[in-house]
């Protein structure tokens, strides 16, 4: 086992990784920028050492400064939590380089899944059923049109580099297409620097289902069944369950299966999410997150597993510690992600928190690095909380979420918890029937109001 691990990441997520190693019995460093002197996962580590100054580009995403903090502290392998360098290949491969051990799967697994083309490639190659769509790249607004006629529109153009919902365009029709076709490019061109698009079809009404896997790196794979994370807004999940409420048993050991077959066949190590749209019983391939995913304690919650803690151990040379058949669903948990964000636009509010109240009993957990008085920083992500709850059904997670709800206190800057609120007060949350359209057309509608 390793003898110290550093976290390259900040918030919620670096307090979960120092909570696992601290389980574990394996030191911890925290690694900061100098805004984040007084965050919580520098005051919860072993040791912790700043890397650079505010800007993520100079510290969280400054890999000479991560290698640097590694070879100061004694380190032998790093967790990348979410974001940041947790899908950067070229980081992975540095990090081998210095005879570290990256907790993740291999530079080239990140590099395959990384491209989404190849990922949508290699997926069909590996028997995983994909979305209808071009094959490859689409260079030419001539081939865009004529993809739109082959598979009907609405189709939806797509970044090959894309990544946290941007660079995505929706045609109607061949005149939609024109402009549509365009401004894809160039976003993909500003946000990730290749303009590189492909077309796939238009979902109308699916629910987007992910398959949680693990690797054990040497042939094996297993599947921890589905997260449903299909209240979006801007492609942005802030809802997510477990397990799906429109999955049968059935349905989820046949995809269940295939993704767990798939990444035994790849040798992945690690964790992964496999994502799918989901329509009218079929499943459609969109894309493979090689890391953990924010919502990873809903599955935790079901199966009473530690993901971060088989990160590690499979990352050390360990095998699974369990097989597919000790792996059993135990109810229902519910996340939803607390931003500092202002409703109704959604604006990001940083400021400092005077209160702060956090929900207990059973069935509640709530993974934050808030505590009273933080002053959250600008420059950062606004999640500053997931609140997640665990029933022995549905019905019950949903009242357990609405009393949590009215237990949290977080004052001095304005959170999405009223999004919440209001949502448990919908009849279709309550039913289940919510596809990925549903949340912006109920804000559209005056959800809010
Ligand atoms: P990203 O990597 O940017 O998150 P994804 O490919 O995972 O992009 O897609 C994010 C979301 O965009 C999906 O959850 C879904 O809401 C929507 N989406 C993507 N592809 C399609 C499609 N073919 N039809 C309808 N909606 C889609």
């Amino acid at each position: 086992m390793f003898d110290k691990i550093l976290i390259a990441n900040r918030g919620e997520i670096a307090l979960r990784v120092i909570r696992a190693c601290r389980e574990m019995g394996i030191p911890s460093v925290a690694v900061h920028s100098t805004a984040d002197a007084d965050a919580m996962h520098v005051r919860m580590a072993d040791e912790t050492i700043c890397i650079g100054p505010a800007s993520s580009t100079d510290s969280y995403l400054s890999i000479p400064s991560i290698i640097s903090a590694c070879e100061v502290t004694g380190a032998t392998a790093i967790h990348p939590g979410y974001g940041f360098l947790s899908e950067n290949a070229r980081f992975v491969q540095i990090v081998e380089d210095h005879d570290l051990t990256f907790i993740g799967p291999s530079a080239e697994h990140i590099r395959t899944m990384g491209d989404k083309i190849t990922a949508k490639e290699t997926a069909k190659e590996l028997g995983i059923p994909v979305v209808p769509g071009s094959e490859g790249g689409v260079a030419t607004l001539d081939e865009a049109k004529r993809i739109g006629a082959d598979f009907g529109y609405p189709v939806i153009i797509k970044a090959t580099a894309g990544g946290g919902g941007r660079g995505m365009k929706v045609a109607r029709n061949d005149s939609e297409m024109e402009r549509a076709f365009q401004t894809a490019r160039a976003e993909a061109k500003s946000a990730f620097g290749n303009d590189e698009v492909y077309i796939e079809k238009y979902l109308q009404k699916p629910r987007h289902i992910e398959i949680q896997v693990f690797g054990d790196g040497q042939g094996g794979g297993v599947h921890l069944g589905e997260r449903d994370c299909s209240l979006q807004r801007r492609h942005q999940k802030v809802f997510e369950e477990a397990p799906g409420p429109s999955i049968s048993p059935e349905e989820r050991a046949r995809i269940g299966e295939i993704c767990a077959n798939a990444v035994a066949k790849m040798g992945y190590r690690g964790a992964g999410t496999i994502e799918f749209l989901y329509e009218d019983g079929e499943f459609y391939f969109i894309e493979m997150n090689t890391r953990l995913q924010v919502e990873h304690p809903v599955t935790e919650a079901i199966f009473g597993q530690d993901l971060v803690r088989e990160q590690i151990r499979v990352a050390s040379g360990l095998p699974l510690s369990f097989t597919q058949d000790d792996l059993t669903i135990n109810g229902h948990a519910i996340e939803v992600r607390i931003n500092a964000e202002r409703l109704p636009t959604f604006a990001p509010c940083p400021g400092t928190i005077t209160q702060y109240h956090v929900p207990g009993g059973l069935g509640v957990r709530m993974d934050s690095a808030l505590y009273q008085g933080y002053r959250i920083p600008p420059y950062y992500d606004s999640l500053i909380g997931k609140l997640i709850v665990h029933g022995r059904d549905r019905p019950e997670a949903l009242a357990r979420l609405h009393r949590a709800l009215g237990e949290l206190i977080v004052d001095g800057v304005d959170t999405t918890v009223p999004l919440f609120r209001a949502l448990l007060r919908e009849k279709d949350i309550h039913t289940g029937e919510y596809n990925i359209h549903w949340l912006e057309k109920w804000l559209e509608a005056g959800g809010l109001e």
